[in-house]
Order: C-alpha cells, then sequence, then structure tokens
C-alpha cells in the first residue's frame, strides 16, 4: 500500500509541477500524508484524487489536468495513467503530462 503511495507521488508531483507550477509542492506532501496515516488500500489511486479534487474545489483549475484533446473536462485517473472519458483512452502515464503555460 505504501509503496503505491511512494510510487505515485514523484510522478504526481512532476505532473502537477509541469501543468500548474512549484507552488503546491508542500500541498502535495501534506495530502500524501494525510492519506499514508489513513492506511487505505489503494493509496497512490487516493492521493491523485483527492488532490485532483483540491484544486476543482478551491478553483485553482476547474479542470485539471485538461484534456489535451478536448480542453474542456479534465483527465481522469486510472491505473497508472491519466484518461479522457470522452474517448476513453489513456492520454498520458502518470508522471508524463506535456508541460503547458
Ligand atoms: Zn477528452
Amino acid at each position: 500500500m505504501t509503496r503505491d503511495l511512494a510510487e505515485v507521488l514523484p510522478r504526481l508531483q512532476r505532473d502537477v509541477a509541469a501543468t500548474l507550477g512549484p507552488t503546491y509542492r508542500q500541498l502535495i506532501d501534506d495530502i500524501a500524508s494525510d492519506v499514508r496515516a489513513l492506511d487505505v488500500p489503494r493509496a497512490g489511486e487516493k492521493l491523485v484524487n483527492d488532490v485532483q479534487q483540491h484544486f476543482h474545489d478551491t478553483h485553482v483549475d476547474a479542470t485539471w489536468p485538461a484534456c489535451p484533446r478536448h480542453h474542456k473536462h479534465p483527465l481522469w485517473y486510472r491505473d497508472g495513467a491519466w484518461w479522457c472519458v470522452e474517448d476513453g483512452v489513456a492520454v498520458a502515464a502518470l508522471g508524463e503530462l506535456p508541460a503547458k503555460r
């Protein structure tokens, strides 16, 4: 479980830094600490979902990470990759989102 989280954390950090900048590194570490303390299965997935939810809820970016095919909806994380649900395809592996801005 914790290995899952340890693998996901640096990749998620990279994707956030590439798309939103370096501002959120500590925030993501803090959310990771919270998730780690819960000791739930699929902790890596929960970390990604919690960070994404935070960006949506706080209006940092309501469509983060924006789908590069459609631009108007977020990608959703599943099985180590970011998915466009409209086309049903994996757009990028976690940690390999194209940099923007
Ligand atoms: Zn899409």
